[in-house]
């Protein structure tokens, strides 16, 4: 199937350029990926997307962006682009054994959940180790969790996991939070939370049947090891591009996001234009993936039209 513009990703980016290109008319595709509505999809009250006062939860307010862009015209597959070759136009991506082109491709494929790179929490993901309280608070009732990291995840996740567990614990490698400070408050303020400062996570103790049973801690400063029962641990360290498979074509940076064009989302391939989270390591709001991504379509839009000429 050949399209004008192929849209790869379904957050606030992806899906805002969805609303501008369907409304000129380039009738695009959107492939959701594996996570439709991206991270706002894994999280609970949006308190800061402007014009919703009373804040509205992160699947809705993504439903209502895809319901938009679907009024205008754009197709929504829940499919993920697994390879693609930008080397000539029309660009190819393949999803499965299905092959699609495009004349031009914006990329908006988010960034994902950072963990910490340990043996035991690879072991232990999905048995008590978890990189969303959203999907996994639930199961932690009346237990004692850790939260690792010191940002506006951390703040925000731990909050929400006082709503099911007894004890929330903040595990974060400095001595002060880099979170914003209204949730900074939030956290002091709640006291089911406690913060672990200067601590860092060696090992996560337990089996894929007992679930976590415990973390292994180093205090950053003294170096003194400690052991700590606990029934779950969630990582909010950050995020990591989801640009594996733009690597050989596109330019990255030594974090691996997109480099655009500055004040543009022109990337180093003509005709590939990337939005959202993807290329931005400093803001990283749902407000500005989709300010990014009403740039992305009309950058495409006025591409396509300086090649008809
Ligand atoms: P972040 O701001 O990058 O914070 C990551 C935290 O994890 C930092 O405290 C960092 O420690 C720690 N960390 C990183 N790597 C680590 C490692 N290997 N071991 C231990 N700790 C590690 O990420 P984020 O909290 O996910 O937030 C990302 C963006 O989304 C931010 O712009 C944030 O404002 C936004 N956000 C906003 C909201 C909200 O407004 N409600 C909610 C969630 C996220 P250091 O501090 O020492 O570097």
């Amino acid at each position: 199937m050949h399209k004008e513009v192929i849209i790869i990703g379904s957050g606030p980016a992806g899906l805002t350029a969805a609303v501008y290109a369907a409304r000129a008319n380039l009738k695009p595709l959107v492939f959701e990926g594996n996570q439709p509505g991206g991270q706002l999809s894994i999280t609970t009250d949006v308190e800061n997307y402007p014009g919703f006062p009373e804040g509205i939860m992160g699947p809705e307010l993504m439903d209502e962006f895809r319901k938009q862009a679907q009024r205008f015209g754009a197709d929504c597959y829940f499919k993920a682009v697994e390879k693609i070759d930008l080397s000539n136009r029309p660009f190819k991506l393949w999803v499965g054994n299905e092959s699609y082109s495009a004349d031009a491709v914006i990329i908006s494929t988010g960034a994902s959940a950072r963990l910490l790179g340990l043996r035991s929490e690879d072991e232990l993901m999905g048995y008590g180790v978890s990189a969303c309280a959203t999907c996994d608070g639930f199961f932690f009732k009346d237990k004692k969790v850790m939260v690792v990291g010191g940002g506006d995840s951390a703040a925000e996740e731990s909050i929400f996991l006082t709503k099911f567990a007894s004890e929330v614990r903040i595990i974060h490698r400095r001595d002060e939070l880099r979170a914003s400070k209204i949730m900074q408050k939030r956290v002091f303020d709640n006291p089911k939370v406690e913060i672990c400062w200067n601590s860092k996570v060696e090992d996560i103790q337990g089996e894929k049947e007992t679930g976590v049973t415990g973390v292994v801690l180093k205090d950053t400063i003294s170096g003194k090891v400690s052991e700590e029962p606990c029934d779950g641990i969630f990582m909010a360290i950050g995020h990591t591009p989801n640009t594996r498979i733009f690597r050989d074509y596109i330019d990255l940076d030594q974090n691996g996001y997109i480099i655009t064009k500055p004040d543009s989302t022109y990337t180093n391939v003509e005709g590939v234009f990337a939005c959202g989270d993807v290329q931005d390591n400093v803001y990283r709001q749902a407000v500005t993936a989709a300010g990014t991504g009403c740039m992305a379509a009309m950058d495409t839009e006025r591409w396509l039209e300086s090649q008809t000429k």
